[in-house]
């Protein structure tokens, strides 16, 4: 088992520009598979429940230079806690999301690095913002100072072929690029989290810095 995750990760690192990060999305997987993960030089982790990530937080503790990243549909109710336990958070996707996590981390004085998730085409079975719908709400984002918002996060819709995709991956580049000329936007967004086992290709050709793989690595998700 160690052996094949480790010569997946070796297949992939040897895929990604020096630019492009390999993200490891070790939800559902065991401990021993983070373990190996590890030791084949995942740094990376990624976790989208926050009770199971807070559980492998806690086993993994000895790792300590494990950067965590969540990117689940974070609920407000849980966004204290995020802030406490991430280095990253990918999945900013409302604005009232955004003005809670902010005003955590001014209380907290810490913040984690943020990503607003964005669609570049419609898609009613996922979270996120529409690009009309982050142009209209710019103005209060803007005031949530407190949020080191790094990033845009996507998740493309099911069944595109790799044209597609390839096509959709660049509309959130080019959103990237248009945000930070936008003198309303004060953040300034270096990072593109995009691409997954099935269409990292295509992400990694559209610009993508950070790609989020997981049964490419581990397997099947039971
Ligand atoms: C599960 C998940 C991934 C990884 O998916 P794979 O297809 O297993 O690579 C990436 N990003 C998000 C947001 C996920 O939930």
């Amino acid at each position: 088992m160690s052996d094949s995750i480790a010569r997946q990760i070796e297949a992939l690192s040897q895929q990604l520009p020096p630019s492009t990060k390999l993200i490891a999305v070790s939800k559902t997987h065991s401990i021993e598979k983070i373990r190996a993960a590890y030791h084949a030089g995942i740094r990376d982790f990624a976790e989208n429940r926050l009770q199971e990530a807070l559980a492998k937080q806690e086993e993994l503790a000895d790792l300590s230079d494990i950067r965590w990243h969540f990117i689940g549909h974070l609920q407000k109710n849980k966004a204290k806690k995020a802030i406490a336990h991430f280095d990253w958070i990918h999945t900013i996707d409302s604005l009232a999301l955004a003005q809670k996590l902010n005003s955590y981390a001014e209380a907290l004085g810490r913040s984690p690095k943020f990503c607003l998730q964005v669609k570049p085409l419609p898609d009613p079975n996922k979270f996120g913002w529409d690009i009309k719908q982050l142009s209209r709400e710019l103005p209060e984002l803007a005031k949530c100072q407190s949020l080191k918002i790094q990033g845009l996060m996507t998740i493309l819709p099911l069944g595109l072929t790799p044209d597609g995709a390839t096509a959709a991956f660049k509309t959130v580049y080019n959103l990237q690029k248009q945000l930070n000329q936008n003198p309303a936007f004060p953040f300034e967004l270096k990072e593109l989290s995009m691409g997954m086992s099935g269409d990292y290709s295509q992400a990694i050709e559209a610009g993508s810095t950070m790609i989020r793989v997981g049964s490419a690595i581990f397997g099947q998700r039971q």
